[in-house]
Order: structure tokens, then sequence, then C-alpha cells
């Protein structure tokens, strides 16, 4: 187990009087780790994107879904996962090491409170190994060339890298398809990629107004339609696995996400792997 490199571990800026994304989101999530700034900007939110809370944790389900899809029926191993958010049961590591003990997890987020909370990420199996790198997502090419990457992983077997709910914060679609192309040109053929990103196709209303909502918190985000998230897997020359770009809940459903209306997700997800 091994967190850093580039701040502090014990002086996190934690600016608990202004409203944060993974606090928010949290939040939503019925977490713990929130300040009043927090619940007030999700009070807002939610007063215009009363959906939020269900799609966040639809979410959720997606991730831990697509994570025991890639290790039960693609044999991962080996996963690099950014914008890892504040611990939530299950962890990635714990879906993906409940398949194979052995199961090794980088994980990646710039949040001081994330990392001020990565202990609890980092308790694994035995067998397993967990990393985490206090970074921002644009700095690809640093994180996949870290000490935590070096020591956890081995690039020339496969990886699934993992951007749940976080390319929304990437507004700029260029932007988006560099952090993409950099995470998989190092990777291994039968390396993966799975996403979800927020989308206004399923409930235009909710999203536009909510996104408004976060901007004037200071929080940018880009709501990206069906096609565009497709582009984003083939731009970087990867092949979408069946059912290919979905509402998260509708991704490989189980039978509670299954129960879920389209109107209250506002996530599109997908797993594409590289050739
Ligand atoms: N992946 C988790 C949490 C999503 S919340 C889930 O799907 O449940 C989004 C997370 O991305 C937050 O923890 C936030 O701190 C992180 N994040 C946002 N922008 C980032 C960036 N540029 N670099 C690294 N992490 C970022």
């Amino acid at each position: 187990m091994s967190t850093g490199p580039l701040r502090d571990w014990r002086t996190p800026e934690l600016r608990s009087d202004v409203a944060h994304s993974a606090r928010i989101y949290d939040f939503f999530l019925g977490g713990k780790d929130n300040f009043a700034a927090d619940r007030q900007a999700a009070a807002d939110i939610a007063a215009v994107w009363p959906s939020l809370p269900v799609s966040m944790r639809a979410n959720r389900q997606f991730m831990r879904r697509a994570i025991h899809y890639l290790a039960a029926e693609q044999g991962v191993r080996q996963f690099l996962d950014l914008g890892t958010g504040l611990p939530t049961e299950p962890n990635l590591h714990q879906v993906a090491q409940a398949v194979h003990p052995d199961a090794r997890v980088v994980y990646v987020d710039n949040d001081p409170l994330v990392l001020a909370h990565a202990r609890a990420l980092l308790t694994g199996t035995s067998e397993g190994r967990i990393s985490y790198i206090d970074a921002d997502l644009h700095d690809a090419e640093t994180i996949l060339a870290s000490p935590e990457v070096g020591e956890t992983l081995d690039l020339a077997r496969p990886v699934a890298v993992s951007l749940f709910a976080i390319l929304q914060f990437v507004t700029d679609d260029e932007a988006a398809r560099a952090i993409i192309r950099q995470l998989m040109a190092p990777l291994a053929p039968g390396s993966f990629l799975a996403l979800s990103t927020v989308t206004a196709d399923s409930n235009p209303r909710e999203v536009t107004d909510g996104i408004a909502v976060y901007a004037a918190r200071g929080i940018r985000e880009r709501a990206r339609d069906r096609a565009e998230v497709a582009e984003l897997f083939t731009a970087a020359g990867l092949e979408l696995v069946d059912p290919g770009v979905r509402l998260v809940h509708r991704w490989r459903p189980d039978e509670e996400s299954a129960a879920l209306s389209d109107a209250h997700v506002q996530m599109h997800g997908a797993v594409a792997r590289k050739p």
C-alpha cells in the first residue's frame, strides 16, 4: 500500500466553507463526509435536479456491474481508477477482489478530502495491492509514469482504466479525448476503458437547470449526448463491448437497476476494449 506523491498528505487544503463536487456527491449518496456549504449546494441543486440522487446511485451500481464484468467475464486483475471519490462501500477494489483476491488497484483523485480518507481505500486483501495517487486527471502521463503505478501494475498485461462520473467536469472535448488517449496509449492490447458521464438525453430540463446551479457554485459541468460519449471511445480506437453506450441503469442491468425509469437517470456508461 502506498500514497503520494504530489502533495503533503498531512496538510490537505480542506476548504470546508466552499462547496465541493466530491462532498456534494457524498451527501447525495448518504455519506457523512460533507460540510454545511456542501449540503446547502446539494439542496440548491436538488431543488432543480430532483432525480440527481437516484442518478448518482444508479452510477454507483453501474460501477459495481462494470467492474464485476471486467473481473469475472474478462479476467482483468489490474485496475486504474481516476476520480475515485470518497470511500463508499463497496469500493472498486472490494468488487474486483471479491472475484480475484490478488487484484491490484491504483486509485487517483485530486480532492484533499478524498486524500484525507484514502487510508480507508487502502485496506484490501492480503494477496492484492492498492495504491492511492493524489493527482489531477489532466496529468495522465505523469500518473502512468508514477512509482505507485510502477509498483502496483504490470503495464505489459491488461489493465482496466475507469473514469466513473468524472468526465463531465472536463468540459472541453479535445481535453477529454487527450486524457483518454494518454491513459490508453501505453496499455497492453486487451486492456479496457469503463466510463460514465452526465447526459441530458433522458431529462433535458433537470440537467440543464442543475448544471446552471453547479456553475453558479463555481463547478463547471458538461452534458454529452449518446453519440458524443461513443465518440470518446472510438476516437481512441477502442471497441465498445455489448451493449455499447447506454443510460447506466440499462448497461447489463440487474433487477434493481432495470426497475429504474430513464427520466431519473442522467448518466451514460459503457465499457470498451483496446484491440
Ligand atoms: N468515481 C466515483 C466518484 C465520482 S465523483 C463514482 O463514480 O462513484 C467525481 C470525483 O472526481 C470526485 O472525487 C472529484 O474529486 C474527482 N475529480 C474531479 N476532477 C478531477 C480531476 N481533474 N482530477 C482528479 N480527480 C478529479
